[in-house]
């Protein structure tokens, strides 16, 4: 049996992990993916579907769903996940503009990067800014929680 403590750190290191991937893909420039994974785990949206969306094969829409899964534990989890954090996902400005299919700007430091290693490029040189993205969402979510409770909602869990 899990005590309480444990199974809470457990929900907290989930989140981390799938807020740090969808925050360094909205840096990146590639909200795409993160409508992809919404649109997925929330709309019950098809891979084809999504795929003929958005401009991606069905393959890569998988995959995406496929890592956050692993992220989350369970897609369960990932769903719960999802719906809670994309909203504020969304509203991050990316940093990588697009100069044309395969290169970008990085507007922090100037440097001209590939789009396929754009993700990389954020998390090696600007980390400071995707830990503080990742802690402020946890933030804003674990308050909307307090505040659905106080208010006598029940969040994801029978009393
Ligand atoms: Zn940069």
């Amino acid at each position: 049996m899990k005590s309480a403590l444990s199974v809470g750190c457990l929900v907290r290191t989930a989140i981390e992990a799938v807020l740090e991937y969808l925050v360094l893909k909205q840096l990146a420039g590639k909200s795409n993916v993160v409508k992809a994974i919404y649109s997925y785990f929330v709309e019950g949206a098809s891979p084809s579907s999504i795929a003929s969306e958005l401009g991606m094969s069905k393959h890569q829409v998988r995959g995406y769903v496929q890592r956050i899964v692993e992220k989350a534990g369970s897609i369960t989890r990932a769903r719960a996940i999802v719906k809670y954090v994309v909203p504020h996902v969304m509203r991050i400005k990316p940093v990588i503009k697009p100069l044309d299919g395969t290169t970008a700007r990085c507007s922090i430091c100037g440097d001209e990067v590939f789009l396929v290693v754009a993700e990389e490029h954020v998390k090696r040189y600007h980390g400071a800014l995707v830990n503080e993205y990742v802690a402020s969402i946890i933030d804003i979510i674990r308050k909307e929680i307090v505040k659905a409770r106080t208010e006598g909602y029940r969040v994801g869990e029978e009393s």
